[in-house]
């Protein structure tokens, strides 16, 4: 499996630190407002990263935090007239939903900064010890220049950076040593939240909340760090300096970053303006055609959001949808027989596929040439599958088809519903079965709603249904 590494800039070889397990961090989001669809491409990206290595076999322990500490969850509690407590709780609670709907799995642990200050504290701590973080009136700084690999990720030059900072003097942060320093530790200030520290009272700084929550659940060195490619630098830079400096060995062997999503050519942000929320897309589209629009790009690429690209995955995601659920009907009515070579043969053909699907997804996870392979595996499935066919093949080819897409994180087979579509069809099906005479069948059909819940009523304008 081959990762392309930000660090190296090239695609690596994957190799675990401890052998069947793998140690993921992904940076979340911020609370302060419903998440929007920019902020969902690291979650659906990233979740399908871990669901691909847990189809290998992968025990992946994975960890994403919330930052529910930042200035912006303190302005909005001021706008509100409320507390940042309340404020980063209730968009905790709305994220959850917003990643249930997009079938982001749970994390193993969705650590919190605010439960995280007094590992904050200690390695702040530590970095002072060891003279990588100096203390000047209440704020805590790292020493940046005294870190050796400064820039290794982001391949920033050091003295380039001095001299792009030089002119910039930030209110409050006079007592810097150096202009390129950055602040682990913050004094408070009035009306915002604080804990009390060897340095007096005050909050920690955005960074230094990862390299602790990364540190206390998956240890000092990890496989993977992940998030969007606006996180290269400053913050995954400097994440790094603190926690080696810290713990004296290397953070993460693989750094992954996801390109933008952009509209109209221009990254999406809550800053610009130009966003949507999940929740919004949520009242025109199952958020399923969200996830399928995004992985019908590879990750690293930019993608532009736009009203064709979404009708085009919601086409598409129903093409697989709807083989499923015909692939399921037959599963109720073929007969149990010995497969025929026809069948046997293009179970073959199936299986190639699913090795197409698989070294896609070694490739760097090429999720849109994945896709790619199930589309295929659902134009053989409508091509072969009949009344006719064995229930063994149908079972066989359904199987592989819902499991593909599980891997992504699509749900092919829906429980237990039956989409209007297929009702209609059943209807139709039954009448001309009645025209045919075949009136076994055509109870079978009137049986078969039944049992999902669907009245058939025969009226003068024709066959009616009804949800029971
Ligand atoms: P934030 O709450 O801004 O820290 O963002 C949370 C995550 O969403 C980070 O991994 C960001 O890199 C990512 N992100 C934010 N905006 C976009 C975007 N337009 N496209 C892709 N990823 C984004
Ligand atoms: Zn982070």
């Amino acid at each position: 499996m081959k990762i392309y590494n930000t660090l190296t800039k090239s695609k690596e070889e994957f190799k675990e630190i401890e052998p069947g397990k793998v140690r993921m961090y992904v940076c979340g989001p911020t609370v302060y407002n419903l998440i929007h669809i920019g902020n969902a491409r690291p979650m659906i990206v990233f979740d399908t990263v871990r669901r691909y290595m847990e189809y290998k076999g992968y025990d992946v322990n994975y960890v994403t935090n919330f930052t529910d500490v930042d200035d912006k969850i303190i302005k909005k509690a001021i706008e509100e007239g409320t507390t940042a407590d309340e404020i980063s709780k209730r968009y905790i609670e709305e994220c959850k939903k917003d990643m249930k709907g997009l079938n982001v799995k749970e994390a193993t642990k969705h650590p919190l900064a605010t439960e995280e200050i007094d590992g904050m504290i200690e390695m702040i701590s530590t970095l002072i010890d060891k003279g990588y973080a100096y203390e000047a009136n209440g704020t805590v700084y790292y020493r940046t220049r005294k870190f050796e690999g400064y820039g290794k990720l982001s391949k920033k030059n050091i003295d380039d950076l001095e001299a792009g900072h030089r002119e910039i003097k930030v209110a409050g942060e006079e007592n810097k040593e150096d202009p390129l320093d950055f602040v682990l530790w913050k004094p408070k200030k009035d009306g915002e939240p604080y804990w009390e520290s060897p340095w007096g009272q005050g909050r920690p700084g955005w960074h230094i909340e990862c390299s602790v929550m990364s540190k206390k659940y998956l240890g000092d060195s990890i496989d993977i760090h992940a998030g969007g490619e606006d996180l290269i630098f400053p913050h995954h830079e400097n994440e790094i300096a603190q926690s080696e400096a810290a713990n004296g060995v290397p953070f993460a062997r693989y750094w992954m970053h996801n390109g933008f999503l952009n509209i109209d050519n221009k990254k999406m942000s809550k800053s610009l303006g130009n966003f949507f929320t999940v929740r919004d897309i949520s009242e025109k589209y199952d958020l399923q055609v969200l996830r399928f629009f995004m992985l019908s790009a590879h990750y690293r690429s930019p993608i532009n959001f736009s009203d064709e690209l979404m009708e085009a995955a919601k086409n598409g995601l129903e093409r697989i949808v709807t083989a499923v659920s015909n692939l399921k009907h037959l599963e109720g009515v073929c007969e149990s027989k010995e497969m025929s070579d026809e069948e046997k043969s293009a179970l073959g053909t199936i299986d190639e596929l699913v090795k197409k699907y698989e070294a896609a997804m070694e490739d760097d996870f090429n999720t849109a040439d994945a896709v790619s392979s199930v589309f295929e595996m659902v134009k053989l499935a409508n091509q072969t599958a009949s009344g006719e066919s064995s229930a063994e093949y149908i079972k066989s080819i359904k199987a592989t088809i819902v499991r593909m897409c599980d891997v992504l994180g699509i749900i092919a087979e829906k429980e237990d519903e039956i989409l209007d579509s297929d009702i209609e069809k059943l209807i139709e099906e039954r009448q001309q079965a009645r025209k045919d005479k075949n009136f076994k069948r055509a109870d079978e059909i009137r049986d078969e709603l039944l049992a999902k819940g669907i009245i058939l009523e025969d009226t003068r304008e024709g066959v009616k249904w009804k949800k029971a």
